[in-house]
């Protein structure tokens, strides 16, 4: 027996890593992220910014400027604070690292944010996903009985959830907080693309905490989540947060794009309107079920047993999405498909129809 298979936890050797797949050279429609990049102008007084940032020395291990920036563009009342992450995954790592009892359980709807089962795992918690209806609604009487019966630590509720796109009945999402004797947290990520938010959850319970991401606004490649909620449970978060978690040259360009939020809303915006188109040239396509979508991506079921070829003929075109088909019994067929510009979104829909026209030919 090798030492690796001795001495690495069973749980972790049966992990796979998280599958990225190689994009280069494609038109990427497969991770959520903002097709857009910066006005020439404003890349050029970033770039001058960076150079005078002091890499040699260590970033504020508060981040202090870059809480208060967030604070003020999302609305976050001084009653709560905020923690940053390295990305969200970060946190969502933090919150299993701290509520990892022996025995302790993560409970998370499904289809949902892979993440959270895969953080549970290795951070040695115990996972139950509950399944959505068909219609990828909360299931509230699954929901409560398995809460009952598993006394979950956490509770993981993202809307809009992904890849489903959909947002919750409020009065099911009140109900499995007020069954839940552990934590639940509100997944914000999308919020950028939904009128929806949660943050007066954050008044009426004591064991909600809300949890964003820059991402999927367009800065995914700094890294930079936050959880927001009463003192109490951020005070012993911060206790395992790595001291200089959030870089240097992630808060001063963080800082930046902040300042500069205005230039993200309106690429935001332009977004939430070509998925509205978007949706109408999917469902022209002769087969494709399109959902309901608030967030930057649209989830849409092809034909039976097309899923597959369907992304595969979109590859060969250069273009990537995502399959979930396979991946859970609710998503067969499933393909989901992120809003890029209006000239990608248009180039995509044409690939569609002629994939589809030629299956049907066939
Ligand atoms: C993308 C995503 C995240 C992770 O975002 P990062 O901040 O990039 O780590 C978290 N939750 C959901 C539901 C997501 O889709």
């Amino acid at each position: 027996m090798s030492r690796v298979k001795k001495l690495i936890r069973q749980e972790i050797q049966d992990l796979s890593a998280y599958p990225v797949p190689n994009s280069e050279g494609m038109l990427k429609l497969d991770a959520m992220e903002n097709p857009y990049t910066w006005p020439a102008i404003a890349k050029e007084t970033w770039a001058e910014m960076l150079k005078t940032l002091p890499i040699n020395r260590y970033p504020d291990p508060q981040a202090q400027h870059v809480k208060d920036e967030m604070r003020k563009v999302m609305g976050i009342s001084d009653d709560y604070d905020i923690l940053l992450g390295n990305g969200s995954d970060e946190i969502i790592q933090l919150l299993a690292m701290a509520l990892a009892k022996p025995g302790a359980t993560i409970l998370a709807p499904e289809p949902g944010f892979v993440m959270y089962k895969m953080i549970a795992t290795f951070c040695g918690l115990n996972y139950i996903g509950v399944p959505l209806t068909a219609d990828f609604e909360l299931d509230e009487v699954a929901m409560l009985t398995a809460i009952n019966e598993h006394q979950p630590e956490l509770i993981f509720l993202a809307q809009p959830n992904n890849p489903t796109g959909n947002l919750w009945s409020a009065t099911s999402i009140k109900s499995i907080i007020e069954a839940s004797e552990g934590l639940v947290v509100i997944d914000e990520a999308y919020t950028a693309f939904t009128d929806a938010d949660h943050l007066e959850l954050l008044n009426e319970y004591e064991h909600v905490l809300i949890m964003r991401t820059l991402s999927k606004v367009g800065l995914a490649g700094l890294r930079l989540g936050m959880i927001v909620g009463r003192r109490e449970w951020l005070d012993e978060l911060e206790k395992i947060r790595l001291p200089y978690n959030i870089n240097i040259l992630t808060q001063a360009s963080t800082l930046f794009a902040l300042e500069h939020y205005d230039m993200l809303l309106v690429q935001t915006e332009q977004l939430r309107v070509d998925r509205l188109v978007l949706m109408n040239d999917l469902v022209a396509i002769k087969g494709l079920q399109v959902f309901p979508s608030e967030a930057n991506f649209v989830l849409v079921r092809a034909p039976q047993g097309m899923a597959r070829n369907w992304f595969e003929g979109l590859k060969s075109k250069n273009i990537l999405i995502k399959c979930l088909d396979g991946g859970h019994d609710l998503l067969k067929d499933c393909l989901r498909i992120t809003v890029g510009t209006s000239e990608q979104n248009s180039l995509l829909v044409s690939a569609l129809k002629e994939i589809a026209t030629s299956e049907t030919l066939h």
